[in-house]
């Protein structure tokens, strides 16, 4: 599962960082940053869970599909 933050969409709430530390930060600037992209299965349900609880729904995630 791969995350990303909306620039233009997050206001800055702190609610990502807030649920999941693991994978969201609040920037200088005051807004969400993802540090990582790529999620790992165990960081999987916290993510969907700031994603939930994002105000602006400024989360977004995109499922891998894995070609072999
Ligand atoms: S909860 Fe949403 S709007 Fe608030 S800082 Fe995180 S991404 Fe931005």
């Amino acid at each position: 599962m791969r995350v990303f933050v909306d620039d233009d969409s997050c206001r800055g709430h702190g609610v990502c960082a807030a649920v999941c530390p693991s994978v969201f930060v609040i920037t200088d600037g005051g807004y969400a940053e993802a540090i990582r992209s790529e999620i790992p299965a165990d960081l999987e349900a916290p993510v969907l869970e700031a994603v939930e609880a994002c105000p602006e729904r400024a989360i977004h995630v995109k499922e891998e599909n894995h070609v072999n």
